[in-house]
């Protein structure tokens, strides 16, 4: 008998791909019966996960892994085009998704494809296939209702947003979002991708519905103002299910637990501030020289994870870019990590009491779920909305102002800020707040509470989702 089986497709960049294999993992713990195949891109400028990465993400034995073949792409892209290097690559990848389904609907029923933000186009595919198409939303309600309302936004505003200076705009159930808050694809009408995430928006109100990496407690006036349409004003909302936190694992691999967690053991509980930027977070020499003062003037302990700036090749070590001899004088207190630590591990552990993140969503659950509370330094993507969420609303973070409009962030501000959320009423107050939410987190993963419940009803819908036949020679 054919088995079914759900298609997850991940847009690239790890991120995306490391929380979308734990979502399959869910899915799978909760119902053991379906088949989880995850599709994979990879953007020709990546670097490919390795497939011991990828075993070690997965917790059970029936998720299996399809990579698309590589596409080139015409053009080339800036970091600050990934948006439309994703939407682009999704696109040109169309042809090979229709193959990868159709070979998979050969030994099992596609009971529903789940895709990404970015993977919008993947819709042309399923609705020829006529395979229910669910959207796994990576990041917060805060700003999938942003994204909801934006068709709405685009009519209010009538120019680019980046032309009203101090325009503030109006979500239903959110604080004000001042428009530079936006991520930058949505700022100027005029271009490509301001258009791909218009034409995202209204195809989320179309699809079978959308699965959100968040839980009631925490965004509970968002989740009920898109629940009750109000970010959907005359069009449909789909069913959304809040199925998070959705956290990974952390790193499995190496098997060696890492040497910065060994430090960690040795250090006083909740005095370490923990600095980590995402998967791709990178400062220019002079950010990092602005930090490492903060960090040695404020006498603090921390775990700083620093890459080297970009186009920076030619120099061989990272110390070149600390001021000098700033390792030296603040090793007694002070670990730098080269480019990666187990951020999973690290937060979890005791001896970590804040955490400077740049507010990509999956940070901000982990810090959540770890009890950690948070200074907001966003850097790209939502993470500026994030960072009006956090701090307005979710109240688990305090803000880090930008003194220029590069997006500096001074030495002095950084210095203010770790003291205030270490060592003021303001900052106890974010802690308590973040301890509620991590309480309610673990709550709403257990049998009978919000997220447990909204995974059992999303997986009913999946079960039930009537197939439609794959047509062959349909491509
Ligand atoms: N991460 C990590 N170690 C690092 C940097 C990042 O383990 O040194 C992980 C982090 O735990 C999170 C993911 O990478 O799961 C980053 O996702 P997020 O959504 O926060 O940011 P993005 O990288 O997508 O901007």
């Amino acid at each position: 008998m054919e088995n079914d089986s759900i298609v997850l497709y991940p847009s690239q960049g790890r991120g995306h791909l490391f929380v979308t294999i734990e979502l399959g993992n869910r899915l799978l713990a909760q119902y053991p019966s379906f088949s989880i195949h995850i599709i994979i891109s990879t953007a020709p400028s990546q670097v490919p996960v390795s497939a011991t990465e990828l075993s070690a993400a997965v917790t059970g034995p029936s998720i299996s892994f399809h990579h698309l073949p590589p596409t080139s792409l015409s053009k080339t892209y800036t970091p600050q085009q990934a948006p439309d290097l994703s939407y682009d690559l999704a696109e040109l990848s169309n042809p090979k998704l229709h193959e990868s389904l159709l070979k998979i609907s050969e030994t099992s029923v596609v009971k529903a494809l789940i895709i990404d933000f970015f993977n919008t186009s993947a819709f042309q595919v399923s609705s020829q296939l006529e395979i229910p198409t669910y959207f796994f939303f990576t990041s917060g309600a805060g700003a999938l209702a942003v994204f909801l309302y934006f068709p709405t936004i685009h009519e209010h505003a009538r120019k680019s947003l980046k032309d009203l200076d101090g325009y503030q705009i109006e979500v239903p159930g959110l604080p004000p979002v001042p428009s530079i808050a936006m991520p930058v694809a949505m700022l100027d009408r005029t271009t490509e991708v301001y258009h791909c995430f218009m034409k995202t928006a209204l195809q989320f109100t179309k699809c079978d519905g959308i699965i959100l990496n968040s839980f009631e407690l925490l965004e509970k006036r968002m989740i009920d103002s898109i629940l009750n349409r109000d970010c959907t004003p005359g069009m449909k909302t789909p069913p959304l299910y809040c199925i998070g936190p959705v956290i990974t694992n952390g790193d499995s691999v190496p098997p060696r637990r890492h040497e910065c967690l060994t430090w960690l053991d040795s250090q006083p509980s909740r005095s370490v501030v923990f600095l980590c930027f995402g998967s791709t977070g990178v400062f220019s020499s002079k950010q990092l020289n602005e930090i490492a003062v903060a960090l040695e003037t404020s006498n603090v302990r921390f775990l700083w994870v620093v890459r080297k700036p970009p186009q920076s090749d030619q120099d061989p070590t990272l110390k070149s870019f600390l001021p000098h001899g700033f390792v030296s004088r603040t090793n007694d207190r002070g670990v730098i990590v080269d480019n990666w630590a187990p951020q999973v591990e690290v937060l979890s552990h005791d001896s970590v009491g804040a955490f400077v993140t740049h507010c990509g969503w999956n940070s901000i659950l982990e810090a959540v779920r770890a009890g950690v509370p948070m200074l907001a330094w966003p850097l790209y993507a939502e993470q500026k909305l994030n960072r009006v969420f956090l701090v307005e609303e979710m109240k688990v973070a305090l803000w880090v102002a930008e003194s220029d409009k590069d997006g500096l962030v001074s030495a002095s501000e950084l210095e203010k800020r770790l003291t205030e959320l270490l060592d003021s009423e303001k900052g106890r107050e974010v802690r308590k707040r973040v301890e509620i939410m991590r309480d309610g987190a673990i709550a709403a993963m257990r049998e009978g509470e919000s997220s447990t419940v909204a995974l059992k009803k999303l997986i009913l819908s999946l079960k039930q989702e009537h197939r439609r036949e794959l047509c062959c020679d349909s491509k």
